[in-house]
């Protein structure tokens, strides 16, 4: 497996030691020997990133500086547009979808010298937590393929722990950067609402959804999110602030810090094994000077209930441009009305079309008070409590999800238990707030333990320097990809 870093890959090609092609080739090479197992793509665009990679080689030996991410190859979630490239959201609904644009992260990529390699399998338009809502049949853990990397951003996650591409782009609505990344064992950020565009993303629910980081090294995460973050005056809701200054920052460490372990988080539901971990993460970073206490976040009790009213309901209204008429699939029918309902049974998943249930009901006269409008209220109880928690403590630390990596199928059947999985994930996307996910060791299956790092919004600087500091710590531990090492 090719181990280099995107750091790593862009100053050897910046100096014209190591060719962007010799890179795009070797984890070609990887993908060809272990994607017919993993399934983590929906589609390897080889033919342009090889033309991508050329045209790097040539500006560099133009004497010209390709950027930060010189021939550094990237896979991108397939949520996000590329012009000229089938988008589908692992939607049937979509397939054949080539969109006339790319999304703003994919242009601040390209500009900065990165090799996009393909689009990555997701959950249906990004709702699950498995990688198993796929129209395209589930990605596999290459940790143990008998698991599943996560979701739904599984295949990014994948492609990054599989060495197919030491970045990748996923999005995170309620978790679904940071959980693959955890069961993955690799570093998955989600940012704070509004830092990275959201043009050219495809909608789930818009009030949480943003685009993030998945590296295998804190660094690197670091490095790409620079790169995609600052303003876009395409993005309605893109900030202005300037973007936090991270990998110059990341030496720092945590001398003086103040963590907050949060209890709700290490209670009911999260394994022993998990818990554990958590815990001696926060003994790291009191090692290493931070100022370590627990801290009660109350309302975080009530965010899934929260997530599972607000999510669904936006997804409803988003969804609603999928109608035969202007994108993807059609199926005929003798009346526009049964055009429409054909094509929408015909195109949608089981767990699309549930989602579109409860979000129409949650919405729905009579019901959106005792539904909609009390998630909401719900939605900013959470928001204070989390202000609260942060007036005493600069970061947070929790799980990042309560188990490791589950087996294929062992929770499709029941949607509750599915949705558990994002307990510990979900309240930040209610906040707008950043968190993050970074491997601490492994739990009692050899699996990949992530710990994730919470902190208010713009706070990413000392979030990554936090998360630098654990990612220093877990190379004493047990080696989290050497399966079987904590047994
Ligand atoms: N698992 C959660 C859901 O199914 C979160 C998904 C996400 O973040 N896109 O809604």
């Amino acid at each position: 497996m090719t181990t280099r870093t995107a750091a790593g890959i862009s100053d050897a090609v910046r100096s014209g030691e190591l060719s962007a092609a010799e890179v795009l080739e070797e984890h070609l090479g990887e993908i060809e020997r272990r994607e017919p197992e993993i399934h983590a793509f929906n589609t390897v665009t080889v033919e342009t990133a090889r033309e991508a990679a050329r045209g790097i080689d040539a500006a560099v030996a133009a004497g010209e500086d390709p950027g930060p991410l010189a021939g550094v190859p990237v896979a991108l979630k397939d949520n996000l547009c590329t012009r000229g490239v089938e988008t589908t959201c692992s939607s049937r609904i979509l397939t054949g979808w080539k969109p006339p644009y790319d999304a703003t992260v994919v242009t601040r990529l390209v500009d900065s010298g990165a090799v996009p390699v393909g689009k990555t399998n997701m959950d249906e338009f990004a709702m699950g937590s498995s990688t198993e809502n796929s129209a395209n049949g589930p990605t596999l853990n290459p940790h143990d393929t008998s698991r599943v990397p996560g979701g739904s951003s599984g295949g990014s996650a994948a492609a990054v722990a599989a060495g197919f591409a030491p970045l990748a782009l996923g999005s995170d609505t309620g978790g679904s950067i940071r959980q693959p990344a955890a069961l993955c064992g690799v570093v998955g950020v989600k940012p704070t609402y509004g830092l990275v565009s959201r043009l050219g993303l495809i909608a789930f629910a818009s009030s949480l959804d943003q685009v993030g980081p998945f590296a295998r090294d804190v660094r690197d995460a670091a490095l790409l999110l620079e790169t995609i973050a600052g303003h876009d005056p395409g993005d309605s809701t893109s900030l202005t602030d300037p973007v936090p200054e991270l990998t110059g920052s990341l030496h720092r460490g945590v001398e003086g810090m103040r963590v907050g372990l949060v209890t709700e988080m290490m209670g009911e539901g999260i394994s022993a094994d998990v818990a554990a971990r958590t815990r001696a993460a926060a003994e790291a970073l009191a090692d290493a000077g931070a100022s370590v206490g627990e801290v009660s976040v109350p309302a975080v009790s009530y965010g899934l209930t929260a997530y599972y009213l607000v999510a669904p309901a936006e997804a409803s209204s988003n969804l609603a441009r999928y109608d035969g008429v202007r994108y993807g699939l059609r199926v005929e029918a003798s009346t526009t009305a049964e055009m429409m309902e054909a094509t929408r049974t015909a195109g949608f998943g089981d767990e699309v079309k549930r989602r579109i249930m409860l979000g129409t009901y949650a919405l729905s006269a009579g019901y959106f008070d005792a539904f909609y409008g009390k998630a909401l209220k719900v939605r900013t109880l959470i928001r204070e409590d989390f202000a609260k928690a942060y007036e005493r403590f600069d970061v947070l630390l929790s799980p990042t999800s309560p188990t490791t990596a589950f087996g294929l199928g062992e929770l499709t059947a029941d949607p509750l238990a599915m949705y558990f999985n994002d307990v510990c994930t979900i309240p930040t996307n209610l906040a707008g707030h950043p968190a993050m996910s970074v491997p601490f060791g492994t739990g009692a299956d050899g699996l990949p333990v992530g710990v994730q790092v919470l902190a208010p919004a713009l706070g990413e600087a000392e979030m990554f320097r936090c998360a630098k500091v654990l990612e220093d710590a877990a190379a004493g531990l047990s080696d989290p990809t050497a399966a079987g090492a904590a047994k």
